[in-house]
Formats: structure tokens, sequence, C-alpha cells
């Protein structure tokens, strides 16, 4: 496992976390053992908007003793009062739901309170209006709550949550047939959601990723619309570099899944490569780096990815961006002019003209 630090905080979170929407509404006997095979496996991370009550009884059981070690995101508006998966906005129901989660999972506190999955503007006003987001205000306040989270698949309620400056994760949909907004299910354009992952990351909120996988889609030619399967190792590299991304919350409905997903840290780099997307791209992605890397090697070994990450979110006003472009071993300026990233990178980017762009930018 590898592990980011959560900007506000100190907590290391693992790069792959566990989502819970399959081991829901699974035997509880088979939850238990998922779950136990993702603690094993390094996952300290634990989405909890889960398809039922089983995920709950399965992390209550096997992570009550090392509760410390691991931190869970919990959901104000998610249900499990009929057995299966509400969603509500009823302030009674949540506050009964958030107890009834607390006592399955043998906790006292909450490490990140969510918001939970607001899309639209109204239900939004609703739970300002209903007493919620104060309440999750105030129990953060009071240290049950340690960290303030919204989940969403719309990017102008991420942007409108981010100015109430209340959060300090974001749980967002992030996979490339949503960015390039290809299907149906993709919310905002490439540049909007682009803009949103550079914000968070300037500001310092973390994102957890769901539906990296587009529920399965991407992961089967028939379903993709881009009409070609990619792999979960593709997907999973291709979230983690979205400015701002922690972690990346796979669902698995068994040990054999979670240690699939986790087979990720042991796969070559050409299995992670996701370059092959650029055939996909929406046009108004053309000629837009995505940090991939596909255009390595660089004769000047330049990080080509990591120096148009910088250079973007130093654009978008993160203060920190340009030290951490500074602290780089090599610097725009050393390109070579020598075009072979050009001509490799399948999203038509023109990266000699970008290097020297980014050299007088930052003047290094
Ligand atoms: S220039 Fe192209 S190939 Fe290289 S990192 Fe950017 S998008 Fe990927
Ligand atoms: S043009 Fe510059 S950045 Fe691109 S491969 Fe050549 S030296 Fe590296």
């Amino acid at each position: 496992m590898e592990y980011r630090r959560l900007p506000h905080g100190n907590e290391m979170i693992g790069v792959i976390g566990l989502g819970s929407a399959s081991i829901g509404t699974a035997r509880i006997d088979t939850a238990a053992k998922t779950v136990e095979a993702a603690f094993k496996g390094g996952i300290n991370y634990f989405d909890l908007a889960s398809s039922g009550p089983n995920a709950f009884y399965a992390c209550g059981e096997v992570l009550k003793d090392v509760r410390e070690k691991i931190h869970y995101q919990i959901h104000f508006g998610a249900d499990y009062s009929e057995g299966k998966y509400g969603w509500t906005t009823d302030p009674d129901t949540i506050r009964k739901s958030v107890e009834w989660q607390l006592d399955t999972l043998s906790t006292d506190y909450i490490d990140f309170g969510f918001i939970h999955c607001i899309d639209e503007e109204k239900d939004l006003h609703t739970m300002e209006e209903n007493g919620i987001i104060p309440l999750i205000v105030k129990l953060k306040k009071e240290g049950i709550i340690h960290h303030i989270g919204l989940s969403t698949h719309t990017p102008s309620i991420a942007e409108r949550i981010l100015d109430m400056d209340i959060i300090d994760m974001l749980m967002f949909s992030i996979n490339p047939c949503y960015d390039y907004t290809k299907g149906e299910f993709g919310i905002g354009t490439n540049s909007e959601r682009m803009n949103l992952y550079r914000r968070c990351e300037k500001e310092g909120v973390g994102i957890s990723v769901m539906k990296a996988f587009a529920g399965g889609q991407l992961l089967d030619a028939k379903l993709s619309p881009f009409g070609k399967a990619l792999t979960k190792n593709q997907l999973i590299q291709y979230a983690l570099d979205r400015p701002g991304v922690i972690t990346v919350l796979p669902g698995a409905a068994s040990p054999e899944e979670v240690n699939e997903v986790l087979s990720f840290f042991d796969s070559e780099e050409t299995e992670k490569d996701y370059s092959e997307i650029g055939q996909f791209k929406a046009d108004d992605a053309k000629g837009r780096c995505v940090y991939c890397n596909h255009c390595q090697p660089c004769p000047a070994r330049l990080d080509i990815a990591l120096i148009n990450k910088y250079y973007d979110l130093a654009k978008a006003g993160d203060e920190l961006a340009k030290e951490h472009y500074i602290s780089l071993g090599r610097h725009a300026s050393e390109c070579l002019g020598c075009g072979h990233c050009s001509a490799r990178c399948p999203f038509e980017v023109n990266q000699y003209q970008r290097m020297m762009e980014i050299a007088e930018y930052f003047g290094i």
C-alpha cells in the first residue's frame, strides 16, 4: 500500500480504500472476510455509503479492535432502517441512522462525516435548512467528527460547498468516461471537472474517488461508451493521477476481489498506462496534458507529467505548486526540444512548446 497525507490533517490514507457497495448486501461472513482481507492488505480507509447494513456489521466485527488505525466515511443522509440503503434528507431519520451506524461499528467518533449524495441545489438548501449541515459543523467543533466531507457527482454543487469552506474531503465520481463526457452519467464538462480537481488540490481538500470503474461499465467493451474495455489497473492509475485525489475506493465482493484490486501495487507501469484513452477524448480535452506520462522516456529525464501538473495548479492559484515545481530535480528549462514527447502524446499536446511556456512562467 502507498499512503497520501490528508492536506487538512495528518492522517496518512491508503491510495486504495474500500467502497462498500458490494458488501452491503453480501452474506455477513463473506462481507467480514472481505473487510479482513482489505485491512490485512493495508487498506485503512473505508467508505460506508453502502448498499445495505451488512457492511456495518462486518466492519464493526472485524475492525473494532483496530479502530484507531482506520478511517471511516460516515454519510449523513444514508439510511438503513428498512434493511437496505435509502437516501433521505429527513433530519430525524438521519440522526437515528447515524446513531445506528456508530453503534453497529462499535465506535463513538466519525473520521469523516459526509453530507451525503447531494447532486441538486434544492437538496443542498434542504440539508442547510433542516439543520443537518449545522449539526455536522457542530459535531466537528465537539470533536465527534474529525473532518467534514461531501459526496456528489455534480461539479457545481462541489464548488458551492467549497465556497462554504467547511469540507476537508470530497467524494467525487472520477473516471475517463465521466471526465470526457461520454455516456449518460458524467456531469459537467471536461473543463469544469478538471477545474474542480485543481481547486481541491489548491485548497487542500482531498478527493476520495467513487465510481472509478463507472460501475463496471468501463471494464466491459460491450458496455463501455468508448466501445473498448479498460482494466482496473488503468482506471485506478487514471484516478490517482488527477489533482487532489487521495484515495480510490473500488468495491469488492470477496477477499479475492480485494486482492485483485491490491495487485495494482505489483503491476508493471505498462499495465497501468491508460494513455489509450487519448483515442476517445472529447474535443475540449484535445491538446491538454492529462499527466499520463505516456510520452516518456524523455532524453532530458524530465518528469513531464509532474511538470505539467504543477504548472496547471500554479496557474489555478495553488501557491504550493511553485515550490513543488522548484523542488523537482529537473525543470522545463532543461528541455532539449527533441519533440519525442509531442510525437508520442495521444492527447495531441505540443509538449515542447508547453515546456518553453512553463520555463518562462516559473523562470527555471
Ligand atoms: S504530454 Fe501527453 S503523453 Fe505526456 S503526460 Fe501529457 S498527456 Fe500524457
Ligand atoms: S521535447 Fe523536451 S520534454 Fe519532450 S522529450 Fe524532448 S527533451 Fe523531453
